[in-house]
């Protein structure tokens, strides 16, 4: 936790943030917070900037605030993902939240296994709780969009234009393709990255009737969990 992440309901009326639970405990095991200390803070969807800790025991922990400078701007980036195993979807929404991913889209694909979509891990409260942990880890404080597409065809078809509008549109795929570009610089960009098992050649086919261009990044597969930061870091 690099960015103390507070909430609208943990500020009392004169400013100051009043934390329990899990952010107190950490201020105690990872921190080694004392009273007068000044640490790195955040409103949630909003400011960031210095909290000092006035008053700090077992129970709860009072800061006092100082907010005065914007998060760090997102990336004009969207990006569309094919649903991700469970454990590895949880690892995979921090690294998004931390790397300024603007839209997650997380789409059904045929080589995303059913179950998946019944995980616990994709509730609304579950995935903000991922998020948030990659917000912390790279001090900012707005949350991505996220929106579950569980089918392909219709998302494709329907939604996807609109959403892609007048952005770069690359679909990542292993093959014979052009190189995925570098250091777009502040250009929109949709990305889609596919499932464990890569997207079918139909898949591929109506992201490019979709206007998507495939792209690769050479002969080493990366997992998934691997290709989101590296597809990412390479386009920015
Ligand atoms: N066997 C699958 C295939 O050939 O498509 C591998 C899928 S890979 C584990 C998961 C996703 O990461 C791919 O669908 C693609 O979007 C992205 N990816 C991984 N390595 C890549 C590479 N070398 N070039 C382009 N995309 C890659």
């Amino acid at each position: 936790m690099n960015l103390l992440l507070l909430h609208a309901d943990d500020l009392d009326a004169e400013h100051c943030a009043l934390i329990h639970g899990r952010r107190l405990q950490h201020l105690h095991d990872i921190h080694r917070a004392e009273a007068g200390q000044t640490l790195r803070a955040g409103l949630l969807g909003g400011n960031m900037g210095s909290a000092l800790i006035e008053r700090l025991d077992s129970h709860e922990a009072r800061l006092r605030l100082t907010l005065d400078r914007p998060p760090p701007a997102k990336l004009p980036l969207t990006l569309i993902l094919a649903l991700p195993r469970p454990k590895m979807l949880k690892r995979t929404l921090q690294t998004i939240a931390a790397m300024g991913v603007q839209t997650l889209v997380l789409v059904n694909s045929v080589r995303v296994e059913k179950s998946f979509w019944q995980t616990p891990w994709l509730t609304p409260d579950a995935i903000r709780e991922q998020l948030l942990l990659g917000l912390e880890q790279a001090c900012d404080t707005v949350l991505p969009n996220v929106i579950l597409e569980k089918r392909f065809k219709p998302f494709v078809q329907d939604r996807l234009p609109a959403l892609a509008a007048d952005s770069l549109k690359l679909v990542a795929h292993p093959g014979d393709y052009p190189a995925c570009p570098r250091a777009l610089d502040h250009q929109p960009l949709t990305l889609a990255i596919g499932p464990e098992g890569g997207w079918i050649p139909y898949e591929v086919a109506l992201l490019q009737e979709a206007g998507f261009t495939p792209v690769q990044l050479g002969p080493r597969i990366l997992r998934v969990e691997t290709a989101v930061p590296a597809l990412i870091a390479r386009l920015y």
